[in-house]
């Protein structure tokens, strides 16, 4: 335990809904094991979340959690993570974890609190009410049935514009398995269908105001560290976090960067941005304000991209605001439900929605759907159970299903086919591939370190402007031992380990919580050696070192690594236990992935499929590496002993001996 520990409060806090109380306990050893976030989430979980839990069960566990550099002076470090059993996922509707932006994280740790822990269900509709060490769970009963952005307005009116709130909207309301949890203009835990569990237990929103300060280990020497690497923050011209304005959109809407984290270091980020007084095209007596973020663009449609509807930016705008409201995921809509909802029409199986005739480029079409999706009325029911359930429950486009979905019940990612705006070549999705494998949702959300940094900094994305093919795979020898993990002519060789080292840092964002845009830093154009640097520090080592600092836990770099290690070993073990994963339920991504890829590698000149048996090899590496058994994919009893889970071991060795 650290002599004078920082970034963790030290407190979680306890809530039962069932039994109306509130209570704290210590957190700094469950911080000190697991991080923070989402590997505390998963302890959390392992301990009592048993199987045959479901997610709408009251015994189901919400976790919202924040890390140790959440509201620090880390860069972009205002996430929050949210884990609990997942609505959305399919088959299998396993515990899994979404991030969220925005500025609620930092204001529950300056209230004192890492975590929270939410279990049982509300006779009636409630919110939970955060004052520093006052917390208290308030009626909400006049609240439920509004929308995300008016439950927001309502309870800032009541305890002051100072206060930070999440909540849900109708879609979660109405346990809609694609509905999302909102905070601010426009941030979300999108993926999941987390909105449905807040729904299930009838809690309709998680106000916070902190007034406290968060304590750091070694004050100047984290204070420097942050400095560093935030002036260390560099992105090439291709890359989301380095794009321009459109001049009409400013002088018309106030475009501007507008960024979705406290200390965010990249000003020009894209995936962000603002507007005020867009008027309505649904409602013309309207004007709307608030932020686009991410995927939320493409509901303008995008001119001569696969997602070619033509509703416009200002009908694009105001559905956003709408779906926003009901608490609807954005990547399930437009990247899987819509484009198969448009094939199933092409294909003459959907007419139209109830009445409405099929038209994408109508934004009352788009309306109808969102509402009818938010209220689960009329088709709109089986859509609210996401893309894939939808389709069986219907009976229509099965078939068509595998175009937009690439696993577990998600639309495609950096996957190089359901996925269409995110251009990505083999070899590097087979390292996409073994994410997805192993993952219990879109992994993509905190694992774009490997694809989306290499198709960025390459010419394929910034011709002349980021690094050629041969500096890329310099710095592919530094970070990941050989040239073969990023070469463009490598092929299967050496992409095992990518995949592990980049699942790890999937979990230490998730858990310290950082951006994943952010973060790992390991590509520049500044450095002679083009590996991302700040003073003496490489780019890899950023997060350790600000856990370091900020915590007081004194361990070496190589013990950080093992500490998210052994938090996705624990994952894993509850998968296990709880949904019987194995090898073979990893396998269920290989069709996807044998489908001909969407773009092609300039230097093969053709299009790849992926090969099953070299697949198979490349699995079998992954899980060598892992220390798991290449028969059945379970961690070794070695493998979870040498990584402090000897209890975790002796729990599935006697619940399911092998
Ligand atoms: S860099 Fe990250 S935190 Fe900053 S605006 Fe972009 S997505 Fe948001």
């Amino acid at each position: 335990m650290a002599e004078r520990f920082g970034g963790w409060t030290g407190k979680n806090l306890r809530v039962d809904l069932g039994r109306g109380q509130v209570w704290t306990e210590p957190s700094l050893e469950l911080g000190c094991r697991y991080i923070g976030g989402r590997g505390v989430a998963a302890r959390i979980a392992w301990e009592e979340v048993p199987p045959g839990t479901r997610p709408f069960d009251p015994a189901n566990r919400l976790i919202i959690a924040a890390g140790p550099l959440t509201g620090t002076s880390a860069p972009n470090s205002s996430r929050t993570t949210i884990c609990t059993l997942s609505p959305q996922a399919y088959p299998f509707e396993w515990f899994t974890y979404s991030s969220i932006g925005g500025f609620w994280g930092p204001m529950l740790k300056y209230a004192g609190y890492d975590t929270i822990i939410i279990q049982g269900r509300s006779p009636e509709p409630v919110y939970l009410w955060i004052n520093d060490d006052r917390v208290e769970l308030r009626s909400a009963t006049r609240l439920w049935g509004e929308g995300i952005g008016g439950t927001q307005r309502e309870i800032m009116r009541e305890l002051g514009e100072d206060v930070r709130v999440m909540a849900i909207g109708p879609a979660g309301e109405n346990l809609c398995r694609i509905s999302t949890i909102g905070t601010g203009a426009g941030s979300a835990a999108g993926q999941g269908g987390f909105g449905a569990v807040m729904g299930a237990k009838r809690l309709k929103a998680i106000a916070v105001r902190g007034t406290g300060e968060i304590p750091i280990a070694h004050p100047e020497a984290f204070s420097d560290c942050t400095l560093a690497i935030a002036q260390a923050a560099e992105a090439p011209a291709g890359c989301p976090r380095r794009q321009s304005l459109d001049p009409e959109l400013v002088a018309q809407y106030g475009q501007r960067f507008s960024a979705c984290s406290q200390q965010c270091a990249y000003p020009r980020c894209h995936i962000c941005r603002a507007y005020d007084g867009v008027p309505g095209v649904l409602h013309p007596d309207k004007t709307y304000s608030g932020q686009i973020v991410c995927v939320s663009s493409l509901l303008g449609g995008e001119p001569g991209s696969f997602y070619d509807w033509k509703t416009g930016f200002r009908a694009g705008f105001e559905l956003g605001r709408i779906s926003d409201d009901y608490g609807i995921n954005h990547w399930e809509l437009c990247i899987g439900l819509v484009p198969w909802l448009r094939r199933c029409h092409q294909e003459g199986l959907l007419r139209d929605l109830d009445g409405v005739p099929f038209d994408l480029d109508s934004p009352q079409c788009w309306a109808r759907l969102l509402h009818m999706i938010a209220y689960r009325e009329g088709i709109g029911d089986a859509l609210a159970e996401g893309g894939v359930r939808a389709a069986h429950l219907l009976g229509m486009g099965e078939e068509l299903i595998p175009d937009s979905y690439t696993a577990w019940g998600f639309a495609g990612h950096w996957d190089g086919r359901g996925d269409r705006a995110n251009l990505i070549v083999f070899p590097y999705w087979l390292v996409t591939a073994l994410q997805w494998a192993v993952s219990t949702r879109d992994p993509m959300s905190s694992g774009h370190g490997y694809a989306q940094n290499i198709m960025m900094w390459s010419p394929m994305r910034s011709p002349g402007e980021g690094l050629d093919w041969q500096e890329l795979a310099d710095v592919g020898e530094k970070v990941y031992g050989t040239r073969q993990a990023v070469h463009p002519l490598s092929g299967y060789e050496a992409k095992a380990y990518p995949a592990v080292f980049h699942g790890h840092r999937s979990v230490i964002k998730d858990s310290l919580t950082l951006d994943d845009q952010a973060y790992p830093r390991i590509y520049s154009k500044r450095t002679p050696d083009h590996l991302a640097r700040a003073g003496d520090m490489p780019g890899p080592s950023f997060e350790y070192h600000m856990f370091r600092l900020a915590t007081g836990l004194d361990i070496s770099e190589l013990e950080f690594e093992q500490l998210a290690e052994r938090v996705f070993n624990l994952e894993r073990c509850l998968q296990i236990r709880n949904w019987g994963r194995s090898r073979t339920v990893d396998e269920q991504v290989i069709p996807c992935f044998e489908r001909v890829e969407n773009w092609v590698n300039p230097f093969l000149g053709e299009g790849k499929g992926l090969d099953r048996d070299r697949f198979a090899s490349l699995l079998d590496e992954y899980y060598a590496l892992r220390g798991w058994d290449p028969a059945t994919g379970r961690p070794t009893r070695r493998k979870l002993v040498d990584l402090g889970l000897a209890d975790v071991a002796a729990a599935l060795d006697s619940e399911l001996p092998l």
